[in-house]
């Protein structure tokens, strides 16, 4: 049985084929470590050392501590750890870390406000259904009056405010764990250290909330097992993929991944796919100017039938009809809407005029939200839907 975690089922919600990718497949990622992510470990290291020393009753020195900093720094570095932004480079980033543990030092030495219970504490908890939640917490601690802390250190450039705070899964989650481990608990507070700000963002939730994120919780772990059953994991595009370590592997992207190895302009307009999307949306195109043409000659043709007095307009080869009708009009506003279907109901008459809604009916087929009976009386098959959107990474010609 998988264990879940904070990072699992996030990366479900982000996106479902990015998961299959990573926990299913158990592809290695091909992105580099980011400098953000690999300052943040150094970081948290460095916070590690600082609290396991004081164990022992060791104060470590703020000089011996940034030695311990920069020397992991130089031991762990390797050229490929990437440096996204413009105008920033790895040391810049090795000061900013610096600076972080020599404010976090200088606020809360000697460190003792709290009894350190354990550190980067790796535990695992069962969910009221039977289901693994894995624990990870950076330190764990309490005072002498039942209150417990879940600490987190951040080193993120954005505050965390209290909605944030407040609405976070991840600490929120081994609450649950604390209260089941430790029976004298009258508190667990949540805290994340933001370090670039030198300041806490502090939570607390009640048995209420806890009770409704468990549940929720384990309705999306739910939903992962039943995509896992069914091989369902669509791809989710959004402003992550630009941070995504499997694209070369996902279906959304592969493709222009392939043509961007194709150096020569040339080499890259004689890919197939290229080819049929180019012509795909020039008859695209062209239909719908081939459409406006219609309607603009249609009117056209009614105009000259009322102006010669005639309903058949002859051509070379052809001849176009055109015929007065009477059509209905529906009432556009909504409430009028209603009241005409309401009127017709109460006439005896829905059953007559009201027909099947085959977008409802197909979406609720396809979600499993019909009754066994109906579902069984319609059959599914595969089917594809082709749109057009513009590639954001191509500038206009
Ligand atoms: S590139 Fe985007 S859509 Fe593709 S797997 Fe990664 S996150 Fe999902």
């Amino acid at each position: 049985m998988a264990t879940y975690s904070h990072s699992r089922v996030s990366c479900f919600e982000n996106c479902p084929h990015q998961y299959k990718l990573r926990y299913i497949n158990k592809v290695e990622p091909e992105i580099s470590e980011t400098i953000e992510l690999f300052m943040g470990k150094r970081v948290h290291e460095t916070l590690e050392k600082l609290y396991k020393d004081k164990k022992f009753k060791k104060l470590v020195s703020k000089a011996t501590l940034l030695k311990f900093y920069n020397d992991n720094w130089e031991k762990e570095y390797s050229d490929d750890i990437l440096v996204v932004k413009e105008n920033l480079t790895a040391e810049n980033y090795r000061k900013m870390g610096k600076k972080f543990i020599e404010d976090y030092y200088d606020k809360y030495k000697p460190f003792d406000q709290l009894t350190i219970l354990s550190l980067e504490t790796q535990d695992r908890m069962t969910l009221k259904d039977g289901s693994q939640w894995h624990v990870r917490i950076d330190k764990f601690a309490c005072d002498d009056k039942g209150n417990y802390f879940v600490c987190d250190y951040k080193t993120n450039a954005s505050m965390k405010d209290q909605e944030e705070a407040d609405s976070d899964r991840q600490l929120a989650m081994y609450s649950i764990w604390v209260k089941d481990k430790f029976k004298d608990v009258k508190s667990v507070k949540l805290v994340w250290h933001m370090l670039a700000f030198n300041k806490e963002a502090i939570s607390e939730r009640s048995e209420e909330q806890l009770k409704k994120l468990e549940d929720e919780t384990i309705a999306l772990i739910r939903k992962i097992e039943t995509a896992t059953k069914e091989n369902n994991f669509p791809t989710r595009i959004t402003a992550l993929c630009s941070y995504c370590g499997f694209k070369s592997q996902c279906p959304s992207f592969k493709h222009e991944l392939v043509i961007e190895a194709k150096e020569e302009v040339k080499d890259f307009k004689k890919d197939d796919g290229v080819k049929l999307v180019d012509e795909f949306s020039e008859l695209k195109t062209r239909k719908k100017e081939l459409e406006e043409k219609e309607e603009k000659l249609r009117d056209d043709l009614i105009a000259f039938s009322k102006k010669l007095g005639v309903d058949i307009v002859y051509g070379s080869n052809m001849k176009c009809s055109v015929k007065e009708f009477d059509k209905i009009v529906l009432p556009e506003d909504s409430d009028e809407k209603e009241k005409l279907m309401s009127l017709i109901k109460q006439k005896g008459l829905w059953e007559e005029f009201s027909m099947l809604c085959y977008p409802k009916l197909s979406s609720k087929i396809i979600k499993g939200d019909v009754d066994k009976e109906i579902k069984n009386k319609i059959s599914i098959e595969k089917d594809f839907r082709l749109s057009l959107s513009k590639r954001k990474d191509v500038e206009e010609e």
